[in-house]
């Protein structure tokens, strides 16, 4: 894309935390940015998450997918020392390491298999049942094995919502609330502003996509953008003191503590359009899963059931960059199960492709026109 002059207009449809920190980069080198949210910044997706930051997570497939995860992963934290800078929300960045649990010897063999996969990128111990227990003495008798990241990190993503949107707006963006974009508008070949849900338009040299999994709604776009909701269920049990320090992970069952005494149980994922709702069958797998890991917490008190929406993609791969036909168009959208894992590098490859820099790394196998060549 043709680099935008200092001041220059941009819009970004959506306040979760890739448009948050889309806007804030930004703004910080120079651009003039409104941010247009639907609802309240923070509280969607991005809110329903785990926080976990593992670049061993959600998408472990070989493939450019592991430079971008890795640099994002890499760049955390510097990312939340400079927020620092800008916010008193504090994130609760936590990066204390993961144990990926077994339960049985054919799940010993997956382990391996995973430590195989993670070498050359992030150091991966095996070690036995009972020295798993000595790190976590709360994890169940039957774990027989675990595989222990200590190079993996989370926070605390309810709080990483609101203080994106505060740094954003310290840093200049304006933000208008309670308004959604419903229409790209473009004129001579070049996109010239947005037009509102609830009337009236704006105008700018640039619009970033950033709507999460509501992204392809959004209409004047040169083709079809098939990023679809995919529905994740969570629940946070009460368990002071806390049980676990480290995260700990079994299949699709994860717990994550968090300071405040909350311990997070994910997550299900299947499809049901834009319901996010939780439902009795997936809470239920949701508390199998962490009662077979913790029996201690039989007896601990359910806080909160929820759920989210994914912002999913055919590939699984986020889509991010330039429009390749509509100067002034750019997407930051389709970050699936890794949006928070990816925040910060999403943050500076879109503030470098709207200064017109070219991007550390190649946004080639992010682009918008991938799926219609697929098809
Ligand atoms: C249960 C669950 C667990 C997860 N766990 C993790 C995890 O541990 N680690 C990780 O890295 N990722 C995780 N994820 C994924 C991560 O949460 C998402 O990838 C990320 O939050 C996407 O951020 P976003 O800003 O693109 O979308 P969202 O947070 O959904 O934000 C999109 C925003 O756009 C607004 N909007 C929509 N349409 C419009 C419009 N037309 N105009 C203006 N505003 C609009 C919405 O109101 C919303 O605020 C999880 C997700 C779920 C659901």
């Amino acid at each position: 894309m043709d680099a935008l002059s200092d001041g220059a207009r941009v819009i970004v449809a959506g306040g979760g935390a890739i448009g948050c920190a889309v806007a804030w980069e930004a703004a910080l080198r120079g651009l003039d940015v409104t941010l247009v949210e639907r609802g309240t910044p923070g509280r969607e997706a991005t809110w329903a998450s785990a926080g976990m930051i593992s670049p061993s997570g959600h998408t472990a497939e070989e493939g450019p997918f592991i430079e971008l995860a890795l640099a994002s992963f890499h760049a955390y934290p510097a990312f939340v020392e400079r927020l620092a800078g800008y916010t008193a929300e504090d994130p609760v960045f936590e990066p204390v390491g993961k144990l990926v649990v077994a339960l049985s010897e054919a799940e010993v063999g997956e382990l391996e298999a995973f430590k195989r996969e993670q070498a050359g990128r992030i150091a991966v111990e095996l070690i036995g049942g009972d020295e798993a227990r000595r790190m976590e003495p709360a994890l169940s008798d039957a774990v027989v094995a675990a595989a222990h990241v200590a190079d993996d990190y989370r926070l605390d993503n309810v709080r990483l919502g609101r203080a994106l949107w505060d740094a954003a707006a310290r840093a200049g963006v304006r933000f208008r609330l309670g308004d959604s974009v419903s229409a790209v508008l473009s004129e001579g070949g070049r996109v010239r502003g947005v037009a509102l849900a609830g009337g009236g338009e704006l105008a700018a040299e640039a619009v970033v996509v950033a709507a999460g999994c509501w992204s392809g709604g959004i209409r004047g776009l040169p083709r079809a953008l098939p990023v679809v909701p995919v529905r994740g269920q969570m629940l946070a049990l009460q368990a002071v003191p806390p049980p676990i320090r480290l995260s700990v992970h079994h299949g699709s069952t994860y717990l994550v503590p968090r300071v405040d005494g909350r311990l997070i149980v994910g997550s299900t994922r299947d499809n049901a359009g834009f319901r996010a709702t939780p439902t009795a069958g997936g809470v239920s797998t949701l508390l199998a899963g962490a009662l077979q890991l913790l029996p201690g917490l039989a007896e601990a008190r359910v806080l909160e059931v929820w759920a989210g929406l994914r912002p999913g993609t055919p590939d699984n791969l986020p889509v991010l960059g330039a429009d390749p036909e509509l100067p002034g168009l750019v997407y930051a959208t389709g970050h699936f199960r890794n949006g928070i894992l990816l925040t910060p590098i999403t943050g500076e490859l879109i503030a470098d492709v709207l200064e017109g820099r070219e991007p550390r790394i190649s946004l080639e196998p992010y682009r918008a026109d991938r799926f219609v060549e697929a098809s």
